[in-house]
């Protein structure tokens, strides 16, 4: 029976501009998105029978339908029917890295290694812009998993550009391991306290939209200016995490003083990072940070940035 490993790396944002509302619910965004080294091992294999199997060692991970993974698997069936009549269902083995419910797209990169192996298990041969299409449909950030590297992300996130690649920088992430934040709350949250400045019409959304890919974050990026890029990142969640949670808030201001390059919420929270020029950079700053927080939930982890997204390791027929 054929199986395939992969490696689907887990994101941070550098930037995260909320710009206004959709029609679809969602809002219109424009991030800067940066693939990291940290990365969960996930296992593709055919089974006889037509069933999705999960299984993951992560407590707080669904092995049901409700699993980005499991909803990837059925995605394809539906699309591609008789192969999946032809071919039969998966089983999959998740091995969690990745902290879960984080702002780092763990269930997103899952999803889009998913893609990627049922692709070539079924023998589909999709093309990049068709497995992008599919990607989309499974959430704002898995064309981007999918992709990898360093991008800005317009729409709801799901429209990339990729950016030049920067994978000499290291990173330093914290995160209370208690501590979740739903990333629909902290949307609504944004909205009701700065929904009146959101640009309603679609020319001023496409003008702001340019205005980053043509500002100074994307011009450091392109300089690969490591202490221009710290003193940028920027993400808007911010102002609604940072007031409700203070464990968010003192990890922010731990790595403010750590002499780090720029520190950050990622996504919706409650993962912090901040950016260093190397290992050595990040060992110490990661020290001082651990000094500074009494919190014995907080986990650290040092990484850095990767120019990949989703990469198969193995396949064996
Ligand atoms: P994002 O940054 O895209 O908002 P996140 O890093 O905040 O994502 P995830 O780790 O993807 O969040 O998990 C969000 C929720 O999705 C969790 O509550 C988890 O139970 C559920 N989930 C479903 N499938 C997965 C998966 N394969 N891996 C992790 N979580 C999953």
């Amino acid at each position: 029976m054929r199986s395939y490993s992969l490696i689907a790396p887990a994101k941070i944002n550098l930037y995260l501009e909320i710009l206004g509302d959709r029609p679809d619910g969602y809002h219109e965004l424009a991030m800067i998105l940066q693939s990291i080294e940290l990365a969960d091992e996930i296992e593709v294999r055919a089974i006889g029978t037509d069933t999705i199997l999960i299984h993951c060692d992560h407590p707080q991970v669904p092995s049901d339908s409700s699993n980005l993974a499991y909803r990837a698997v059925e995605l394809m069936a539906k699309e591609f029917p008789d192969v999946f009549a032809k071919f039969g269902g998966v089983e999959i083995t998740i091995k969690k890295h990745i902290p879960v419910a984080a702002g780092l797209a763990g269930g997103s990169a899952n999803a889009a290694a998913v893609l990627v192996a049922v692709d070539m298990m079924w023998q589909l041969g999709l093309t990049q812009p068709e497995l992008q299409d599919l990607a989309a449909q499974l959430g704002s950030d898995v064309p981007f998993c999918l992709a990898g590297g360093t991008a800005l992300a317009t729409g709801r996130g799901e429209q990339l550009n990729a950016l030049s690649a920067l994978d000499s920088l290291y990173v330093v992430l914290a995160k209370d391991r208690n501590l979740m934040i739903s990333t629909p709350w902290a949307y609504k949250a944004y909205r009701s306290e700065f929904g009146h400045t959101y640009v309603r019409d679609t020319q001023s959304l496409e003008s702001r939209a340019h205005r980053v890919h043509s500002g100074p974050m994307v011009n450091a990026i392109r300089h690969k200016d490591g202490s221009q890029i710290g003193r940028l990142l920027h993400n808007d969640l911010e102002k609604v995490v940072l007031p409700t949670t203070p464990q968010v808030a003192q990890l922010r201001e731990a790595f403010q003083s750590s002499g780090a390059l720029g520190t950050m919420m990622s996504g919706s929270g409650p993962t912090v990072f901040a950016l260093c020029e190397s290992e050595a950079h990040a060992q110490q700053v990661q020290q001082k940070v651990r000094g500074m927080i009494a919190n014995p939930n907080v986990d650290f982890w040092v990484t850095r940035f990767s120019n990949r997204g989703i990469q198969v390791v193995s396949s064996v027929s």
